[in-house]
């Protein structure tokens, strides 16, 4: 289902990882994403094509203290502490620099309004699957059983997200999308 990313074309999405993302991914990560290809929950680690532009903002906003709230099987994780710097480390006081948030849905807004006080101004946080599966643009009756009630919390988040003056964002459709948010006081 969600293997492609959000790009309805196979080869699409295909030739974006075998030419702009495998070739610069470290090799901790590719063994961890062989390993996990191979289960049956795979889709729910981070993408790889999302995991880059994690890579690209954790160097650019030069972050050093993380929070991660939801690991799957540790591939962004792993990113973060390969990306930041050595004197830098996930924590779990206040004053982050970025946080990664790829929790259950439906208390997405409720991890928000936690680590959005924890959040120094000008840090990141980051939200997985924020299209859920491409479903937030499907009428309902489309969307399968299994992705309504996270869409449901999905719809709402976003659209909370959106009207929060706190931060500003960007919504990138990465992987299954990703929200970038940037606290600005
Ligand atoms: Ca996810």
């Amino acid at each position: 289902m969600a293997q492609n990313g959000l790009l309805q074309s196979d080869e699409l999405y295909k030739y974006i990882l075998e030419t702009n993302v495998y070739p610069q991914e470290p090799e901790p990560l590719k063994e961890i994403r062989a390993l996990t290809a191979s289960h049956q929950l795979f889709f729910m680690g981070t993408s790889p094509d999302a995991g880059q532009m994690i890579e690209m903002l954790l160097k650019l906003t030069g972050a050093k203290k993380t929070l991660e709230l939801g690991v799957y099987t540790g591939y962004s994780l792993l990113l973060t502490a390969l990306t930041i710097p050595e004197d830098g480390k996930p924590e779990n006081k206040g004053g982050f620099d970025y946080v990664y948030v790829d929790a259950d849905k439906i208390n997405y807004l409720n991890y928000h309004e936690k680590v959005v006080k924890l959040l120094k101004v000008n840090g990141i946080i980051v939200y997985d699957n924020t299209l859920w599966y491409g479903s937030v643009a499907k009428s309902e009756d489309l969307v399968p059983e299994v992705l309504k009630q996270g869409r449901t919390s999905v719809l709402q988040f976003n659209k909370a997200l959106a009207t929060d003056p706190r931060v500003k964002i960007s919504m990138a459709p990465l992987g299954d999308g990703i929200t970038i948010c940037r606290r600005v006081y």
